[in-house]
C-alpha cells in the first residue's frame, strides 16, 4: 500500500511539473515576442541625496505591458525568466534602453548616474564584462555613471567566474551594490572579501525603524559596518518622513522610495527633474 501511496504522490508531482514547465514555456515565448513588439519599457526612479537635496541617481526598472495580461510585475516575471533564460535578451534590452534614455538625460542637461538590476545568470557569457564596457564606450556613457545591483546570491563560491566579471566591472570604474541587502544568508562575511561599493538595505528592514526595537537594532548594525568597510548604503522603499528623518539622522544620506517619486517614464522623469531645478 506505501507503494501504492508512493506512486500516486509521484505522478501528481509529476503532473505539476509538467504544467509548471509549460507554462514557463509560454512565458517564455511570450517574453521573447514582447520584446521584439516592443511591449517592454524601462521606468526610472530617482535616487535623493538627502545632504545635498539632489537626485544623484536613477534606478532603471523594466516593465512589461502584454496585449491580454496586462501589467505584468517585474516580480513575478522576472524570476521566471532567469529559470528559462529569457533573462539575458531581457537584460539586453534594458541595458541599450539605458544608453539611449541616458544621451536624452545627457542632451536635456542632467548628468544623472543609471544604476541597473542584473541577474547572475547575465554573467555567465565569457565576455560578458568586455561586452557591457564596449557599449559603454560606444554610447560614450563614462563608466562610473552606471551601477550594477546584483543580489547576495550572486557573492556564492560557486559563482566564482561571475564574481571574476563584477571585479574586472569594478576596475573598469562601474559601481557595484548588493540589492535587498539583509534578506540573503552569508551578508557579512562576504562584504570585505568581495568587489562591492554600495549596500542597499531591504525594504522589509525599514518598515518600522525608529518604531520597532529590533528594526532598529538591525539597520544601526548595518549602518556602522557600512561604516566601518567604507561602503555607500541606499535605503530602499521608504514611504514615510518618519523613516527617512530616522535614517538621516544615523547618516544613512541616499534614500529611495515612494516618499520622494514612484517609478517613471523617461519623458514623466525628465519633467520631474525639470520641477526639482525650479525648485531649489
Ligand atoms: P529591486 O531592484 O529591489 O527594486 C525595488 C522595487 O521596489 C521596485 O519594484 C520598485 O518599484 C519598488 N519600490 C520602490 N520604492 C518603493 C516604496 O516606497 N514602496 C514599495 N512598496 N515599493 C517600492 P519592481 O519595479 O516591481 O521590481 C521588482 C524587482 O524586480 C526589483 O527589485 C528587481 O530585483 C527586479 N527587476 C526589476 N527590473 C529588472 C531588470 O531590468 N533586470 C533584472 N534582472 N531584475 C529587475
Ligand atoms: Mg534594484
Ligand atoms: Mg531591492
Ligand atoms: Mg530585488
Amino acid at each position: 500500500q506505501a507503494k501504492r501511496r508512493g506512486s500516486l504522490t509521484v505522478s501528481v508531482f509529476d503532473e505539476i511539473m509538467r504544467k509548471y514547465s509549460e507554462q514557463h514555456i509560454i512565458l517564455h515565448h511570450e517574453m521573447l515576442e514582447g520584446l521584439k513588439n516592443g511591449q517592454f519599457s524601462v521606468h526610472y526612479q530617482p535616487v535623493l541625496d538627502t545632504e545635498s537635496q539632489q537626485f544623484s541617481h536613477c534606478e532603471a526598472l523594466i516593465r512589461w505591458y502584454h496585449p491580454e495580461r496586462k501589467w505584468v510585475t517585474a516580480r513575478e516575471f522576472i524570476s521566471i525568466a532567469e529559470q528559462t533564460g529569457a533573462i539575458v535578451e531581457i537584460g539586453q534590452f534594458v541595458f541599450e534602453q539605458v544608453l539611449r534614455d541616458w544621451a536624452i538625460l545627457q542632451q536635456a542637461g542632467f548628468e544623472l548616474n543609471i544604476a541597473i538590476n542584473r541577474s547572475v545568470r547575465e554573467f555567465v557569457d565569457r565576455d560578458v564584462a568586455a561586452n557591457w564596457l564596449a557599449k559603454l564606450d560606444n554610447a560614450h556613457m563614462p563608466h562610473h555613471a552606471r551601477i550594477i545591483e546584483i543580489t547576495e546570491s550572486m557573492l556564492m563560491d560557486r559563482n566564482k567566474r561571475q564574481v571574476q566579471h563584477l571585479e574586472m566591472l569594478r576596475k573598469n570604474g562601474i559601481k557595484i551594490a548588493i540589492d535587498d541587502f539583509g534578506t540573503g544568508y552569508s551578508s557579512l562575511p562576504y562584504l570585505r572579501k568581495y568587489p562591492v561599493d554600495i549596500i542597499k538595505i531591504d525594504r522589509s528592514f525599514l518598515t518600522n525603524v525608529s518604531i520597532d526595537d529590533t528594526q532598529t537594532a538591525l539597520v544601526n548594525g548595518f549602518l556602522d559596518i557600512a561604516r566601518s568597510l567604507g561602503l555607500t548604503v541606499i535605503a530602499e522603499g521608504l514611504e514615510t518622513a518618519a523613516q527617512a528623518d530616522y535614517l538621516a539622522a544615523k547618516g544613512c544620506h541616499y534614500q529611495q522610495g515612494f516618499l520622494y517619486a514612484r517609478p517613471m517614464p523617461l519623458s514623466d522623469l525628465l519633467e520631474f527633474l525639470r520641477g526639482e531645478e525650479k525648485g531649489s
